[in-house]
């Protein structure tokens, strides 16, 4: 690999090593470990994360972190090019939709490899009562009919749909307070995973819970809410997850990692 001449904004220029740069779309746990496994994996390589900025006090990953949007897929394909990028992985949440189809589009424009990262949903079991929607707006319209007293874990981004619920119960669980209008009747609960079963069980039957609503983020981090659910015999208002493009697309961490250094090598 050769050497490359780069502006170290001081008005100098500095030779640095031609590394290969790897940029990996995050916001998740399979993002952050993806990371760290890429660090020890291939030492010689420039890994950096994105986080789009929404939480206050981000978990950060192994390696280079950069912060903020890009400027929709044409800001992305101009920041995979000046970057030199040779690979990304597209490893944020299944309902950040709206990044995924920017890679989709911005990795096409600059013929960068892009692999999509996505954990598999969740499959119900027996004594599960899910009923599937499509959206929140979709959840919303249904929740008078399935119960009084609703545990929302949809996160902080989404009560907006909710809020005119004034006959219902909320109990909100996100990692940050919301910020937009949240339902008349509610209690707020500040939170990060993993739960426990037993906690979640206990914590429904505290505030007599008669129904969840959660999106299907799949993974094991926020799955115990499902099972304590089965064992309270509580119906799950289940929001499916938004259509996936990508051509190329693992669900294990281990499988983003051989691939990443296929590419890379
Ligand atoms: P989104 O609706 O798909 O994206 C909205 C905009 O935010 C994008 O157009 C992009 O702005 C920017 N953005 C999103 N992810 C980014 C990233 N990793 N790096 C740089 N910019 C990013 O995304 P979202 O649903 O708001 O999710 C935002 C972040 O939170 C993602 O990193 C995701 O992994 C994480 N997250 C989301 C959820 C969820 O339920 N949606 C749950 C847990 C974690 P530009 O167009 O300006 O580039």
């Amino acid at each position: 690999m050769g050497d490359r001449k780069t502006d170290d904004g001081r008005g100098g220029v500095r030779a640095v090593a031609d590394r290969r740069t790897v940029l990996i779309l995050g916001g998740t746990a399979d993002a952050r470990a993806l990371a760290a496994r890429l660090a020890d994996a291939l030492p010689d390589a420039r890994i950096v994360s994105s986080l789009a900025g929404r939480t206050s006090n981000p978990v950060l990953p192994r390696g280079e972190t950069r912060i903020g949007g890009f400027g929709g897929a044409a800001g992305l394909a101009t920041w995979l090019a000046a970057e030199r990028v040779t690979a990304v992985v597209d490893a944020t949440h299944p309902f950040a939709a709206r990044i995924s189809a920017n890679a989709v589009t911005a990795c096409g424009e600059a013929d960068v490899p892009l692999l999509r990262l996505q954990r598999p949903g969740w499959t119900p079991e027996p004594g599960d009562d899910w009923r599937h929607v499509g959206s929140a707006t979709a959840a919303a319209a249904l929740l008078p009919e399935v119960g009084r007293r609703v545990f929302l874990t949809t996160g902080r981004m989404e009560t907006e749909p909710y809020a005119h619920l004034d006959d219902l119960w909320f109990l909100l669980r996100s990692v940050e307070a919301p910020t937009g209008p949240v339902p008349r009747h509610c209690e707020l609960l500040l939170a990060r995973g993993p739960f426990d079963v037993a906690d979640e069980i206990a914590l429904m039957r505290r505030h007599e819970v008669d129904v969840i609503v959660t999106k299907d983020s799949g993974g094991t981090l926020t799955a115990a809410k499902l099972r304590a659910a089965r064992a309270l015999r509580i119906p799950v208002v289940m929001i499916d997850r938004p259509e996936v493009t990508a051509d190329q697309q693992v669900a294990a961490v281990a499988d983003a990692v051989e691939w990443t250094q296929r590419i890379v090598a």
